[in-house]
């Protein structure tokens, strides 16, 4: 829909516009109004290249675009029915815990170990555990090969999938080999176009999910959706969306939390959404109360930073992760309130 800054197009831009959507296979029907006349674009108006050339027509006020830049990931696609099931859990059926280490210690392998145990009886479904690691100092612990066949060994002893993040091509090819089941993109790479189509080519023929956090520099939600499009437009559409926090960081919390974008996600793709507190506050004492807030919310899972002692922990556990004690009592809370969602029977 093209909206003039006057009230009507001269016949002159008109036949501009017309000149212009043809050029895309599309045709001008004007709406007139009282006021003023719109135009809507007939035709398939997804062509950004279109859409830019008459955005910078100097008589057009806006574009307000009816159809979704996003064909797979939008809600009303046929694949609004696909549902994704991991460790047993259908998402949107069941609360989804993923939970874990921020980053294994290869040096010291039954911390992980200890932790995927106690995530467990906690009752996560799923076991995180970094191997690569995006660091924002360069000098710190980057991660290391060596701690995916640690991961490997949790995932076998434990019986569950496992989640870790993968920052390069190569990471994909590492992981998918060894069997991860879930590749987290991470915030700073959720921009990251080649990596999301590596990644989307990569899972095209496996049913591997793709946990893809939210970057801390997204701004409209389409932003956020059309980076899945990325990865589902090679076929897998097992991708769940994860917010994580955004900048610029709410004084005295590691990111500005944005669990309550989930609605907003939910009225545009029908993508689960699993929600990561520990990255949105950073600090174990505010994780709890952001968790529950995210499945009031609506979200379809949580993400969780775990340690069976979190100060012996690398990365980031020493300051996020939750000791499993507070991770049980967490959980229990978050299924009360996902039960607390159901719709109230009548009578
Ligand atoms: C992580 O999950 O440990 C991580 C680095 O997350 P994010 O990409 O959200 O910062
Ligand atoms: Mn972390």
């Amino acid at each position: 829909m093209i909206l003039p800054k006057t009230n009507r197009l001269t016949p002159e831009q008109l036949a501009e516009i017309t000149a212009v959507v043809a050029e895309f296979g599309c045709k001008i029907q004007p709406i007139i109004g009282a006021v003023r006349t719109i135009y809507a674009i007939v035709g398939d108006e997804r062509d950004e290249l279109m859409i830019n050339r008459l955005e910078g027509l100097s008589y057009v006020d806006r574009i307000d675009r009816i159809q979704s830049p996003f064909k797979l990931m939008d809600r009303r696609s046929d694949l609004a029915t696909h549902r994704i099931t991991l460790g047993g859990a259908v998402l949107g059926e069941e609360l989804l815990v993923i939970a874990g280490v921020c980053t294994i210690d290869p040096k010291n392998p039954n911390y992980f170990h200890e932790t995927a145990q106690a995530v467990k009886e906690a009752g996560a479904q799923v076991i995180r555990g970094g191997v690569w690691k995006p660091r924002t100092n360069p000098y710190s612990f980057q991660g290391d090969t060596k701690s995916l066949d640690i991961l490997m060994e949790g995932s076998r002893r434990t019986g569950l999938p496992v989640d870790t993040e993968v920052m390069e091509e190569a990471h994909v090819k590492l992981a998918l080999d060894a069997g991860v089941h879930v590749l987290q993109v991470g915030a700073r790479n959720a921009l990251n176009y080649s990596l999301l189509r590596a990644i989307g080519r990569a899972v095209a023929e496996r049913d591997t999910v793709v946990l893809l956090k939210r970057s801390l520099h997204m701004g409209p939600l389409s932003e956020f959706i059309s980076a899945a499009e990325y990865i589902a437009a090679f076929g897998n559409p097992n991708i769940i969306l994860c917010p994580r926090g955004t900048a610029p960081t709410l004084d005295g919390y590691r990111n500005h939390p944005d669990e309550s974008i989930t609605p907003l996600l939910k009225e545009k793709t029908w993508a689960p959404v699993v929600v990561d507190p520990s990255h949105s506050v950073g600090k174990a004492s505010y994780v709890p109360a952001c968790a529950l807030a995210a499945v009031a919310y609506g979200a379809d899972g949580l993400c969780i930073e775990a340690h069976v002692s979190p100060n012996q922990g690398i990365g980031d556990d020493p300051k996020q992760s939750l000791t499993p004690e507070v991770l049980t009592e967490t959980i229990t809370q978050a299924k009360q309130i996902w039960n607390l969602r159901r719709p109230v029977k009548a009578g």
